[in-house]
């Protein structure tokens, strides 16, 4: 059994089977006869069935969101936002049902037709982390579904309850429709991802979570020549100009840095400062700081919420450890609190601190100052993950140099904006370190089809491309 234990309070909320061999096994054969009819569904009626879970979501969206609250301690507002970045790609997926294009191409050859078609790829492995225990699956899954694939998803071992209601939710609305295996979900640990990575009946593992993980998944996935969709770690910079209007840069670090908790992929963890700016917005930053309402994530009040366990709890002061014993200086918070709360933490750092270029996920925000724009560009790159950058500055050169070629090396680049929150209209994702994958709106579902080039010949004669003669 699986138990899940709530980061609030420790309370056990529930406990689901661990998925055995033969449960995994059964999953794939459902799967696979299951996308045997599911991929012969127009994609605008598969859009129109996948349609209904958007408005299954709607009806529940405060009752999921609890549900992610209790399991995953994200405050209200922000469980509930996961809820509808699900509705929204729900919306968006619907709409992508009938716009599933591919291209044409002017043959070369007279009387010939080239063009381009997208086919479903099969069956599909989804392993999620514990961060975003609903939205990176509807991500994955939804765009999968409308495009004609079956989906196994194998949650985060802290979030069983929250894969076990959207299974429910899922179960509902696709046994009406006499596809109720178009999504499946196997709780368990690494083994079951383990599992799904060497198994060749599934093309595709679309994995998120820890670089770690993802280098695992990858050598796997790579050893049998299956495609991977990798969403891991990120390292987020932030670079301040001193023209920015700073009220809003504030507004944005904060939120980027301590909200979530600092849990999220796309956390704020490297704040550029420029030089001339520096004291007068780290003593603004420390005030903030200061006002942070830490505390049990289902009062309205609360901002942070708990870590996800008492390991990461442990890991951050590791990491703070690591810190200090590299030349960092702690300038604000750090405390460990009651149970699996914490204190964000502000860390002056020289540029070159090697524990900057790791991850520690949890609210620690680095704090370094430059001169020169080029310097911090060179800074913030100079690490082996690459998924969300920003900069701040009203200077059009500026903002710029920081988007083309020689600026920001990240996936995820913006302007006046924060690393965190993305919408899912773009497509989302990061180099490096981070996997590459894309993942969401844009053309992202590309990945989870088939291309397949057609040519058709309608006249009479056969000749050959680059004009080869072949004749008997
Ligand atoms: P994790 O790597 O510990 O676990 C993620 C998932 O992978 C879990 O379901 C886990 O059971 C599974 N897993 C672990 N080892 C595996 C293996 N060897 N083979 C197959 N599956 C395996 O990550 P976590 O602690 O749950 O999540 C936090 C991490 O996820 C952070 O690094 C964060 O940046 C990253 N993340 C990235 C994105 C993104 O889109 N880039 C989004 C959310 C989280």
């Amino acid at each position: 059994m699986l138990s899940s234990y709530s980061p609030i309070n420790g309370a056990l909320l529930g406990q689901v089977p661990v998925a055995t061999l033969a449960d995994y096994q059964q999953a794939v054969t459902r799967a696979q006869e299951t996308f045997n009819r599911w991929r012969m569904v127009p994609a605008p009626q598969r859009g129109q069935i996948v349609r209904e879970i958007g408005e299954e979501l709607r009806r529940r969206k405060s009752e999921l969101g609890a549900l992610v609250t209790l399991e995953a301690g994200k405050i209200k507002a922000e469980a509930e936002g996961e809820v509808q970045e699900m509705i929204d790609i729900v919306d968006f997926a619907v709409g992508l049902s009938r716009q599933l294009y591919g291209l044409s191409m002017h043959s070369e050859r007279p009387g010939h037709r080239i063009y381009e078609q997208w086919h479903p790829l099969g069956v599909i492995g989804v392993i999620t982390a514990f961060n975003f225990p609903v939205a990176v699956w509807a991500w994955n899954a939804i765009l999968a579904a409308v495009c004609g694939d079956c989906v196994i998803w194998k949650p985060a071992p802290q979030t069983p309850l929250c894969a076990q209601a959207v299974q429910e939710i899922c179960d509902q609305v696709m046994a009406r429709y006499g596809f109720p295996h178009v999504f499946q979900t196997l709780q368990g640990g690494a083994e079951i991802g383990e599992r799904m990575s060497d198994d060749p009946r599934l093309p595709l593992i679309s994995a998120t979570g820890s670089t770690r993980m993802g280098k695992l998944v990858a050598q796997r996935v790579g050893a049998r020549l299956g495609r991977t969709l990798l969403e891991l770690g990120g390292n987020n910079g932030l670079i301040v100009l001193p023209d920015a209007d700073l009220d809003l840069t504030l507004r944005a670090v904060v939120f980027g840095a301590a909200g979530t908790a600092g849990q999220r992929c796309t956390t704020l963890r490297r704040l550029f400062l420029h030089r001339s700016i520096a004291p007068a917005f780290t003593a603004r930053l420390i005030a903030a700081y200061g006002q942070l309402r830490i505390g049990d994530p289902r009062e309205a009040s609360t901002l942070i919420g708990p870590l996800i366990s008492a390991d990461a709890v442990a890991n951050m002061q590791r990491g703070l450890a690591a810190i200090q014993e590299q030349g960092g200086q702690i300038i604000y918070g750090g405390e460990a609190l009651e149970g699996c709360y914490v204190r964000p933490c502000l860390v002056k750092a020289p540029p070159s601190l090697p524990v900057m270029r790791e991850e520690i996920f949890a609210p620690v925000l680095y704090l370094v100052e430059f001169d020169e724009l080029d310097q911090a560009i060179a800074w913030h790159n100079d690490v082996p993950q690459g998924l969300s950058s920003a900069i701040f500055t009203r200077d059009l050169l500026a903002a710029e140099t920081f988007l083309s070629a020689r600026g920001s090396d990240c996936g995820i680049a913006n302007v006046n904006i924060g690393t965190s929150g993305a919408e899912i209209g773009g497509a989302f994702g990061g180099e490096k370190e981070t996997g590459g994958g894309r993942e969401s709106g844009s053309d992202s579902w590309k990945a989870y089809m088939r291309r397949q080039t057609v040519t058709v010949n309608w006249s009479k004669q056969l000749p050959l491309a680059q004009g080869i003669q072949f004749d008997l």
